[in-house]
């Protein structure tokens, strides 16, 4: 039970840091429910659980509308991730345990982004 939670937090924080890379206009809850997606896309507000693949990226695939996939909670580990790494440091020392694991999960997907860009580079050589 403890482990279904954590893993699906994981994937939470995985899904919110390759969102990012997205078109993310385009899945504007209101959007979804404009263009009549919303059952199609299984936006969070509706309450269908996640199903299938709604959205894609590299090897993540959600269930369900990202934009409410992801929890609020995600997004902020995601962006303190983005700004500490920006101005050069995690400093572990001072973050809880909680924290320590979200940073070691987006770590890894940005070390995967990274490594995918050098090989679409030398790909295109
Ligand atoms: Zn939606």
């Amino acid at each position: 039970m403890r482990d279904g939670a954590e893993r699906g937090r994981k994937k939470k924080l995985v899904v919110a840091f390759h969102f990012q890379f997205a078109n993310q206009a385009a899945w504007e809850c209101d959007a979804c429910r404009r263009s009549g997606l919303e059952t199609k896309r299984r936006c969070g507000w509706i309450g269908l659980e996640p199903q299938g693949a709604v959205w894609a990226r590299r090897d993540v695939a959600v269930g369900a509308c990202p934009k409410s996939y992801v929890t609020a909670e995600s997004v902020g580990l995601l962006e303190e991730f983005l700004v500490r790494r920006q101005l050069g440091g995690l400093a572990c020392e001072e973050l809880s345990a909680r924290k320590v694991e979200a940073f070691v999960v987006l770590e890894r997907e940005m070390d995967k982004e990274r490594a995918g860009l050098l090989d679409a580079e030398k790909g295109r050589r």
